[in-house]
């Protein structure tokens, strides 16, 4: 499998060149050359796997046997989970009215990141030690992705991590998760500014290609390729466990709402889309609302400022992912990618062209949400006849702090 650039100027790479790589040199994002195809057998026989082992086979599709041996790929993955407090990793719970939450907070640091962090640690990990090499990975957050970050690389002899956090604007425990690692390869520092503020002097050091090839820095975000192709996986499990069969013509669709930020989850669910899994994508934005925008209206550009709200991980101003989605959406058309990309770096706005846009609404195809979560979370989560509290059964109740009594 081949990895090509979304703005066509730069060679393509294997999947382990396009792990290490962040950003591809032509400035855009590395997307698989061509994507399989599932049918309905392949299809069918997921629909019987644990997620671990769904995770197993989307990753074998897209790195191969030549990069890692499918044993290999199984027990990195399998490791990879190992720490996940919820017996099926991901599980899904059923609401009144037919509506469905799809739990991925059962990972170390409760956030949904730990799941295709700790896949793509153990992936990093195995190239790492097969290539006797030393990477520094450097991340800016807003919290969640540098818990989740610190939490898949801790203690690994061949990853140092340093993670910069906005002082002041990342939750209590988020804070403590990330500062309270006493680990040799893991450095934390707080700075002054916003996650934006926080965004540019890291750009600006990746910018430096001569400096990270010297200290062999890398990025974790979700410019990875690695993360979203882990992201995929939930799309497929969420489907499997929503539809009652598979024995109808055609498949039935799911309708999935994917709370967005840097749309590495939405950008997921669209290429699972194009491989053939039957699922209508909704995004959902709070009042920093770029993509949805971008869906209703073509309209692609910066607001002034990002609005602080209680859903800190989706108050993103650029949402690099929608990069892979326009090229998706144009047939893989890196010149026109290229063409709005970098007319939205030099203004900051771009009104997508009439047909993109068609596409955006076929693909994206539910009305998108814009609302306040903290107004809807608190009445879906006290309602008792929503089973959202229950762990499965077996376990105890779920505490904050999952080792404490260890
Ligand atoms: C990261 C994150 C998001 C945004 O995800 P993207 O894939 O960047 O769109 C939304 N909600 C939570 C809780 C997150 O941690």
């Amino acid at each position: 499998m081949w990895y090509v650039s979304t703005r066509g100027m730069a060679p393509r790479v294997d999947f382990e060149g396009a792990l290490f790589s962040g950003y591809a040199p032509d400035g855009g994002l590395f997307m698989p050359e061509k994507l399989p195809q599932l049918d309905r057998e392949t299809l069918c026989r997921w629909s019987a796997l644990s997620y671990p082992s769904l995770v197993m086979e989307l990753c074998a599709l897209f790195i191969g046997p030549e990069l890692i041996p499918r044993d290999d790929l199984n027990d990195l993955i399998h490791q990879g989970f190992s720490r996940f407090r919820h017996r099926e990793v991901v599980h899904l719970s059923r609401l009144r009215n037919g509506l469905n939450v799809l739990e991925l907070w059962h990972g170390a640091t409760y956030a949904f990141k730990d799941l295709s962090l700790c896949c793509t640690a153990q992936l990093l990990q195995y190239f790492l030690e097969k290539r006797k090499k030393h990477v520094t990975v450097v991340v800016g957050t807003s919290g969640d992705t540098g818990s989740a970050a610190i939490e898949s690389v801790q203690g690994a002899k061949n990853v140092d991590i340093i993670v910069l956090l906005p002082k002041g604007h990342c939750t209590k425990i988020q804070e403590l998760q990330m500062t309270t690692v006493w680990k040799e390869n893991v450095r934390v520092f707080a700075v002054e500014g916003n996650s934006d503020e926080l965004d540019k002097p890291i750009k600006a050091v990746f910018e430096d290609v001569a400096f990270v090839k010297k200290h062999n820095l890398m990025s974790l975000n979700s410019i990875n390729w690695s993360r979203v192709l882990v992201q995929m996986a939930h799309h497929f499990f969420a489907y499997f466990q929503c539809v009652p069969s598979l024995d109808v013509h055609p498949l039935p669709p799911v309708e999935v709402v994917v709370p967005t930020g840097a749309a590495g989850n939405l950008a997921a669910g669209c290429i699972a889309q194009r491989m053939g899994l039957p699922i209508r994508l909704v995004t959902a934005v709070n009042c920093n609302d770029i993509i949805h925008r971008t869906v209703q209206h073509g309209d692609f550009s910066l607001s002034e400022t990002i609005k602080p709200t209680l859903a800190s991980a989706m108050d993103i101003q650029v949402p690099y992912n929608m990069e892979r989605i326009f090229w998706l959406l144009s047939d893989c058309n890196s010149q026109v990618t290229r063409a709005l990309m970098e007319q939205f770096e030099r203004t900051q706005s771009v009104h997508l062209p009439k047909e993109l846009q068609s596409k955006h609404s076929q693909v994206l195809s539910g009305p998108s949400l814009c609302s306040q979560v903290p107004r809807s979370c608190p009445d879906c989560w006290a309602d008792p006849r929503n089973s959202l509290r229950d762990l499965s059964p077996g376990e105890k109740g779920d505490t904050l702090y999952p080792n404490e009594e260890e």
